[in-house]
């Protein structure tokens, strides 16, 4: 009897790690199965996303409400921090991040990303006031939000910048605010995210582009999730070529 029974149990556990393998809950199948689809992102990057009126709003949940539109499911978005993104991503925490995101050889070997939809370069602001044609980030205190381009292609990648100290931050709005505070002497942050801050603190900031490299934002999705990277691609496709991402990107600037 006992022996009976260790074979059933042991049979049961074998056929239960089967399943639990098989099955991938990012696929295109599993999202139309569950009637949802996950964006993840880190609502701190107007205007590609930011909170309203408690809600996560800009250009990338737009295009994500398309995405969920053409799979006829709804969309629920996962605000966090952004250097988990790609981690969350590549273990299936959310079927796709969304912000702003750049795509970068690192992070290439993680996730798949999408087509382009749209390009960035990097900015610095500084105090208003500052010279800003020979102002340079060199032996400076540099703020920037963690895990971004702006973090780990400039502050803290020697090879264009020699920061004095680099300062990691949550969003780069906490890191400009510290400019004000004279913690940090500058912010290295992406164009519009930062012309934004620069906006809303006019009496205080101003920003100026260092001519660093162009920037390409994606979509990101976990590797070989083909089907829903097609329909991911094919709604940013035609949003692209129809000149809507670039209307999206004015009407949330
Ligand atoms: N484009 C930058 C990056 O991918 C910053 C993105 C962001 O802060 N949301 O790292």
């Amino acid at each position: 009897m006992k022996k009976i029974i260790s074979i059933l149990l042991i049979t049961i556990m074998v056929a239960a790690m089967f399943v639990g393998c098989k099955g991938n809950e990012n696929s295109l199948e599993a999202i139309k199965k569950n009637g949802k689809i996950t964006m993840l992102t880190n609502a701190t990057f107007a205007p590609f996303e930011f909170v309203e009126n408690n809600k996560v709003v800009g250009v990338d949940p737009e295009l994500a409400q398309m995405i969920a539109d053409e799979i006829g499911v709804k969309l629920e978005i996962t605000n966090m921090d952004f250097d988990l993104l790609v981690d969350y991503v590549k273990t299936g925490k959310g079927d796709f991040a969304a912000a702003g995101m750049t795509i970068t050889d690192e992070r290439k070997k993680q996730v798949d990303f999408s087509i382009e939809y749209t390009t960035s370069t990097q900015y610095i602001i500084v105090k208003k006031g500052t010279d800003v044609k020979s102002f340079s980030p060199n032996g400076k205190v540099i703020g920037v939000q963690q895990g971004t381009t702006g973090d780990l292609f400039y502050a803290s990648d020697k090879k264009v910048i020699q920061a004095k100290e680099v300062k990691r931050y949550k969003s780069s709005i906490d890191a400009a605010k510290d400019i004000l505070l004279g913690r940090v002497d500058c912010v290295i942050v992406d164009e519009l995210p930062a012309k934004k801050i620069v906006e809303q603190n006019k009496d205080t900031l101003e920003c100026f582009n260092p001519g660093y490299e162009p920037e390409s934002y994606a979509f990101a999705v976990k590797k070989e999730n083909k089907e829903l990277l097609d329909v991911i691609n094919k709604v940013l496709q035609k949003q692209v070529e129809s000149g809507k991402v670039k209307e999206l990107v004015l009407k949330h600037s």
